[in-house]
């Protein structure tokens, strides 16, 4: 399957500095910044620099080098912001929204980082 890529897309245009951002790290594949509409305490945005559209392509098609970067990113932010349970921090709770059913607002692949507050159930 081919993967259809806007290069218009809101992030994709923060990734090429047209759009500013509240960025908290940046790495050889990885961006990451605060969500303009934070929905807890914590509430970051990852997102790899390529140009993936989702989960999928970029957990299908993305180098190995791009996903330890973006994993390994995604668990230092956890890290720095005191979220893990193995330490001091509360938990958090990953999410990546996907596609229509999923929900995707934007077509860059995004994983939301939550935490700072206890978030509900999801899953019943
Ligand atoms: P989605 O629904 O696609 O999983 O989430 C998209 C997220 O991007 C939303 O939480 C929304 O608040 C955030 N967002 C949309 N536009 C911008 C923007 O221009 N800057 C930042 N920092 N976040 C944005």
């Amino acid at each position: 399957m081919a993967y259809a890529y806007d290069t218009n897309n809101i992030f994709a245009r923060i990734l090429r500095g047209e759009i500013p951002c509240n960025k908290v790290t940046e790495t050889t594949h990885t961006l990451a910044f605060h969500d303009i509409a934070p929905q807890a305490p914590v509430h970051v945005l990852v997102i790899p620099k390529g140009a993936y559209v989702n989960a999928d392509h970029f957990a299908l098609e993305a180098s190995e080098a791009e996903i330890v970067d973006f994993t390994r990113t995604i668990g230092q932010i956890c890290k720095e912001m005191d979220l893990c349970p193995g330490d001091s921090g509360q938990g958090y709770r990953l999410i990546a929204n996907t596609g229509e059913a999923g929900v995707q607002e934007v077509p860059h692949l995004h994983v939301h980082i939550l935490g700072g507050r206890v978030l509900g159930r999801m899953l019943q």
